[in-house]
């Protein structure tokens, strides 16, 4: 199948051309010519999949052909995204399809001086990338007005909602014209995108497309047991050993980003950290470092590397697995992109377990298991299954109550057969109407 014969019109052609995009992908195949067509859209579709373009190449066809020139302060279409980086990156992807059409793009979010934004929104945006928190400021501040607006795409809406961006979206959805077209693109459908969904849209074509990083064989994924408090001995061992050129590691916490990268810059790597506590202009530096090949080792919590989208990395390691699931296909969707063979390694301790389970039944299949001598775990790692259970030893009778049975309790403990209750593989997500706000990107 061609772009061609999808529908898309010379300029875009020669534009995708340019960009070596020589066939369309799956979601790409099912969305551009209902998009094309005015249809509304609702598409279970993650990063990696090529949905950027399969909602952005339509969208720049439909604003270049149709409708009236934008007004001061008005905009045409809108993208929501949830973080400031996915607002960079979808811009970045929206610019340069758009290079061959009169149609003018822009992106604003939280983190930056607003007076810019408000002096470029001025002349009208045919195309604006914006995160909720910011584009309602903006909103109530009349720096933008949405009578214009044809086009809606929540972009990742999940993550949107996770983030507490409910009450931005039920605004904007009050603000908007009746008559648009609305796009919605998650990993995942709770209740609460049904409801978003059930709100937002108009008898949507539904389309999904299974995530290519899970079913890609170009992404080798492995995990290495290890005890919690070893990781970061593993990790410096692995990227001394593996002599890893260069790597995206993932953290659960900031903390835990800030000690990685103070112990790797101490050992002498090029290494940084991009988290939510960071500067925007200083995660941004990181990740052009990173991107440009200047940075080794770029260590970042979910949230904060949300849209990186990086050429050819080849190694991913995740010294935390996520608490959900589908960030693990996030993560990994940063290698193996594009025809290019990756490696994404977790290194796994038994507190981690049921997250573990959660990830091999999201992406049907047992995680290679390999031990790395000198770090075999103290606490074991219980087996699981490609249907997501834990494979739990029976238990050992317990002694009779003697003198001693407080050694052999003492042992049992130890062993740490059984995961660790505070961790649940379990999302949580606030209800569409009530989240409480979180972050503002
Ligand atoms: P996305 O899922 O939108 O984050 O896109 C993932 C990556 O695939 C981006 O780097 C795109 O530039 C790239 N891409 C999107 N569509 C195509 C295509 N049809 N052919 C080759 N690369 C593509």
């Amino acid at each position: 199948m061609t772009f061609a014969s999808l529908g898309l019109i010379d300029p875009l052609l020669r534009t995708l051309e340019a960009l070596g995009y020589s066939e369309p992908t799956p979601v790409q195949q099912k969305a551009i010519p209902a998009v094309l067509a005015g249809r509304d859209l609702m598409a279970a579709a993650q990063t990696g999949t090529g949905k950027t373009a399969g909602f952005a190449l339509p969208l720049l066809q439909r604003l270049a052909q149709e409708g009236a020139k934008v007004s001061s302060n008005s905009v045409r279409a809108l993208i929501l995204v949830p973080t400031r980086e996915l607002a960079e990156q979808v811009h970045a992807n929206v610019s340069a399809y758009a290079e061959a059409l009169p149609v003018s793009t822009y992106a604003v979010y939280g983190g930056v001086s607003i007076n810019p934004q408000m002096m470029r929104l001025r002349r009208g945006v045919d195309l604006l990338v914006a995160t909720p928190g910011r584009l309602m400021d903006l909103f109530r501040q009349n720096a933008v007005k949405f009578n214009q607006v044809q086009a809606l795409v929540l972009d990742e809406a999940d993550r949107m909602l996770d983030l507490g961006f409910a009450e931005e979206l039920r605004g904007l959805y009050a603000s908007l014209p009746k008559r648009r077209q609305t796009l919605l693109f998650s990993a995942t459908f709770s209740d609460e995108i049904r409801l978003l969904a059930g709100q937002m849209l108009d008898e949507p074509l539904s389309v999904e497309v299974s995530p290519r990083n899970v079913a890609a064989s170009s992404v080798k994924q492995w995990l290495v047991t290890v005890d919690k408090k070893r990781k970061a001995d593993l990790f410096c061992h692995l990227l001394k050993t593996k002599r890893w050129k260069q790597v995206l590691v993932f953290a659960k916490t900031r903390n835990g980003v800030d000690q990685l990268v103070e112990r790797l810059q101490g050992q002498g790597y090029a290494a940084d950290g991009i988290h939510g506590d960071r500067p925007q202009a200083t995660r941004q530096r990181a990740l052009d470092q990173f991107k440009a090949g200047e940075l080794a080792i770029l260590v970042a919590t979910d949230v904060a590397a949300r849209g990186l989208d990086i050429q050819d990395l080849p190694q991913v390691v995740n010294l935390d697995l996520p608490i959900n699931a589908e960030d693990y296909v996030h993560r990994i969707g940063r290698t193996g992109r594009a025809g290019n063979t990756g490696e994404a390694v977790s290194l796994v301790c038994a507190d981690e377990v049921d997250q573990l389970a959660a990830i091999e039944r999201l992406t049907r299949q047992v995680i290679k298991r390999v031990d790395e001598p000198g770090f075999e775990p103290d606490h074991r790692v219980p087996e699981t299954t490609a249907s997501g259970e834990v494979i739990k030893k029976p238990k050992k009778p317990k002694k009779p109550k003697t003198a001693g049975a407080k050694g052999s309790l003492g042992r049992w403990v130890e062993n740490n057969d059984t995961p660790q209750p505070e961790i649940q593989a379990v999302r949580k997500v606030p209800k569409f109407n009530t989240g409480p706000r979180k972050r503002k990107p």
